[in-house]
């Protein structure tokens, strides 16, 4: 099978079973070798490695992860293409193929089973409607992970390495500083992909802490807290607190724990580094 980063390639095999992209599943596919080489090589991927690659589309990157890694599980959601994959991948032994939503498998199992429990790499260019939640849950649900990089909009890279005070910041920054560190490695223009997708994208690699860099009680109170301080976002910290419903927080305990910390008491949650979260949410649960 010819290598599908060429676009002509791309085009016969699409035309071949004839293909009509889902902008639904948010289908941009890939046409740039270079690009294809400078993700593989970010991540790092080696004859040790197992990769979970995120929407294979019609395989062309999983072809060069099959190249470059031990083994690869690929996971697609559109059936329609499967029978394209089996085709395009038919000559690798070293990759399983699986049609299911990300959001609903059990990524720590897929770890442990194939790859003793042990950290894994996801590479992915990802689908850009649910970028955020698949990155969150990869996190938060705490699957083993030794890298995650992915293509992802420009924007949402920008708001993954944004620090406090700037208009980018917010929950998803915090949430990828505490489990990783970010590096943009590339920008890629619209034209590496089909169809052209309107915005510009990157490719990011979070590089995972093997220990988070704060010492939080009860993780998931500390994103709570997070998010409710970003929810409202032209509020005061204190009143984006004391109003969120999802947390069992009054506006005085609020105002308590911020004043503890030596903070004003008209302070904004942008302006709170990680540190800053974590101490206010270690007080904020003990009261
Ligand atoms: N990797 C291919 C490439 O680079 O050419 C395709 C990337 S395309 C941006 C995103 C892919 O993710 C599509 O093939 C799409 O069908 C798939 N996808 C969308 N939502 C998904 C989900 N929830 N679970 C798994 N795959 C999904």
């Amino acid at each position: 099978m010819a290598t599908l980063g060429v676009p002509q390639n791309t085009i016969e095999v699409l035309q071949k079973h004839d293909f009509h992209f889902q902008k639904k599943f948010g289908q941009n596919f890939l046409i740039d070798t270079h690009v294809l080489e400078k993700i593989v090589q970010a991540a790092g991927v080696t004859k040790d490695d197992f990769v979970l690659e995120i929407g294979p589309g019609i395989g062309t990157m999983t072809q060069y992860l099959c190249e470059s890694a031990r083994e690869v599980m690929a996971v697609e959601i559109d059936e329609k293409l499967i029978p394209i994959l089996q085709e395009t991948l038919a000559e690798y032994d070293n990759v399983t193929v699986v049609n299911a939503d990300i959001l609903k498998l059990d990524i720590a199992k897929i770890a442990e089973e194939h790859n003793h429990g042990n950290p894994i790499k996801v590479v992915a260019n990802l689908p850009y409607y649910i970028t955020t939640p698949i990155i969150m849950e990869l996190f938060e649900s705490r699957v083993p992970l030794e890298s995650v990089t992915v293509m992802v909009q420009k924007e949402v890279a920008d708001r993954m390495q944004a620090g406090p005070g700037t208009k980018d910041y917010g929950a998803l920054s915090l949430a990828v500083q505490y489990y990783s560190e970010a590096e943009i490695v590339a920008n890629v223009p619209p034209n590496c992909f089909m169809p052209r997708p309107n915005v510009g994208s990157a490719v990011i690699r979070l590089t995972c802490h093997e220990q988070c860099p704060v010492e939080v009680d009860d993780e998931r109170f500390m994103f709570r807290v997070i998010r409710a301080s970003f929810n409202q976002r032209r509020k005061t910290l204190q009143n984006g607190l004391g109003n969120d419903a999802s947390l069992p927080v009054s506006k005085e305990q609020a105002a308590e724990a911020i004043c503890s910390l030596g903070l004003s008491p008209t302070i904004r949650g942008e302006a709170l580094s990680l540190a800053q979260f974590a101490e206010l949410s270690n007080r904020l649960k003990k009261a």
